[in-house]
Order: structure tokens, then sequence, then C-alpha cells
């Protein structure tokens, strides 16, 4: 991993990558992942120019920092973060090394997705030293649409601050996207119905607002802790719990050990279905509704091929 201090800006790099000027002034918008970017771009339209951080491939806790990054950051109008503490270990160094008012905590180019979130599993008590990275409750809603409705509202109050000239627009875009996500979302609860109260496994913490919203039930992570590397004691307690509920699918991300997976998967007769979060990890999932259909269809398939 780089460590931030060799990134530090001067002027001369910023001159020498700042280019010509732009004639049509869009807002630069910054997300630290690619779902909040793919909304971003539904509300911000031909408006915004949305970049993100972290790589749909990355595990977002975990995010490489590059030194792009604190261009890109120096230069945004508008930064969105998912909250919560998820980019606790990356995003705080670059920030105070990309010397950027506009997306200081509390102005109005900083948005925070978690805002207005209903957060889940929030610690009664925490000790960061235990090693648990959700101290403020689960980070990972994207994957509940009706979260991604609430997040697509504040991106649209926020862009009408920084940009006022165009409020209208993005009013009406978050309505189209609004109305769009009511369509899908029963389309999406008709599709994996006949799988209510299926039985899940997951590598981390990740699905709990899917599973959530849509009747399934997770009945054990590979990892013991989020953010702590699966251990074979733990693994055998989870091959236990498969064994006595009858869980047959195991969801990855790309970014987790799909090896460890897989054995857990050859010992209990269960298949490992690839359900990234990020749109764009795998092809033809660049957009919100794609990524959401393509989490759907997969794990509607794998449940079916399982019964
Ligand atoms: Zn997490």
């Amino acid at each position: 991993m780089h460590t931030i201090a060799t990134f530090k800006l001067t002027a001369t790099t910023l001159l020498s990558l700042a280019g010509p000027p732009s004639i049509a002034k869009k807002l630069n918008v910054v997300a630290t992942t690619p779902d909040l970017a793919a909304l971003a771009r539904e509300i911000g339209g031909d408006f915004v120019d949305v970049t993100a951080l972290a790589k749909p491939t990355e595990d977002p806790h975990f995010v490489d920092p590059k030194p792009s990054s604190l261009v890109i950051l120096n230069r945004a109008d508008v930064l969105i973060e998912g909250g919560a503490e998820l980019e606790l270990g990356w995003l705080p160094p670059l920030l105070d090394n990309a010397r950027n008012d506009k997306i200081a905590s509390g102005a109005k180019g900083r948005i925070v997705a978690s805002q207005g979130i209903h957060m889940l599993e929030i610690p009664a008590t925490f000790d960061r030293s235990k090693g648990d990275i959700h101290s403020l409750g689960n980070p990972h809603f994207m994957v509940d649409p009706l979260a991604a409705k609430i997040v697509a509202a504040n991106i649209a109050d926020h862009l009408a601050q920084v940009d006022p000239a165009d409020a209208a627009a993005f009013k009406a875009n978050l309505q189209t996207f609004s109305s769009a996500v009511d369509r899908k979302l029963v389309e999406w609860q008709k599709a994996l119905e006949p799988h209510r109260g299926a039985k899940l496994v997951t590598y981390h913490k990740d699905f709990v607002y899917f599973a959530a919203r849509f009747g399934l039930d997770i009945v054990a992570e590979l990892e013991p802790k989020p953010g702590i590397a699966p251990s074979p004691a733990h693994l055998a307690q989870v091959i236990s719990a498969m064994q006595s509920s009858k869980a047959k699918v195991i969801l990855v991300q790309p970014y987790q050990n799909r090896k460890t997976a897989e054995t857990v998967a050859r010992q209990t007769n269960a298949t490992v279905l690839d359900m990234p979060e990020q749109p764009g990890a795998i092809p033809n999932t660049n957009t919100y509704f794609q990524l959401m259909d393509h989490l759907v269809q997969t794990l509607a398939a794998g449940l079916e091929e399982k019964q």
C-alpha cells in the first residue's frame, strides 16, 4: 500500500495536470465507490462529470490510494461518500492532503450517503481493537433499492445547492430514477418471491439489507467478524451451520477469497455465486438497474438449481 505522505500536492503538479479549460462547465462529482457514482450519473445527467475513486473490483473498506486520487479530490465540486465509516481506512488521509474546502465535512459539496438511511446492525458496544470494521452499523445498504432512492434524493438535494441553476433538472432526474426503482422493485420481488426464506451464506456482512428487503435468511458469514479473515475453526462452525440449515449457496464479491468459499462449498454440496455489489465489476452491470438485475437473476437461478 502507498503512503499518502508521498502524494502531497504541489502547485506545479496541479498546473501540469490541469490541461486546457473546458468550455461546458460541468460539476466535477467524485464518489468514493462505483455504486455511488452510478447514482450520481442518474441524478446529475449531462450537468456532471462523475469519477469513482475505488475500482469496482476493490473492497470499499480497503482502497489502495493513488496519487491521481488527490488531484481528483482537489478539483472536486462535490464528494459523495458512503459514510458510517465505510471509507475510514483510506479516505480521511486523502482528504487531509487534497486541500479542497468545497468538499469539507459539512459543506454543501459533501454528501454522506448513509444520512437518512435506517442503519442495520448498529453495535451496542464497540471495540475497534477487536478488528470489527462496522463500527457505526452495516454500511452496505446500496443493494436495498429503497435505500438507493434515499441516497439519490440526498444527491439531488446537494447538487441543487451547489448548482441552483440546474436544480429543476436534478429534481426531474430524481423523479425518473425513483419511479424506475419502484417499477423494477416489483419485478425483482416477483423474481425472488419463490425463494422467500431461502438460506444463504455470505463472505462478508454485505448482503444484510438485500436479504431484509427480499425476505432471505443469511445463516452465516465466512468472516468471523467484518474485516477479519476466515479461520479454520470459524469455517468448521460455518460448515456445521450450513448442514443443519440446508444452506446451499455462498455469495462472494470479486475481491473476496473465492477459494475459501469453494472449499466450504465442496464440503456442503453448495454453489458459490458471484454477486458483485459494485456496478462495472463484471460486464453489462454499469448502471444501478443492470447491477440489481444481475444480482436478482444470479441468485434466483442459483437457488432454483439447488432446489
Ligand atoms: Zn463491510
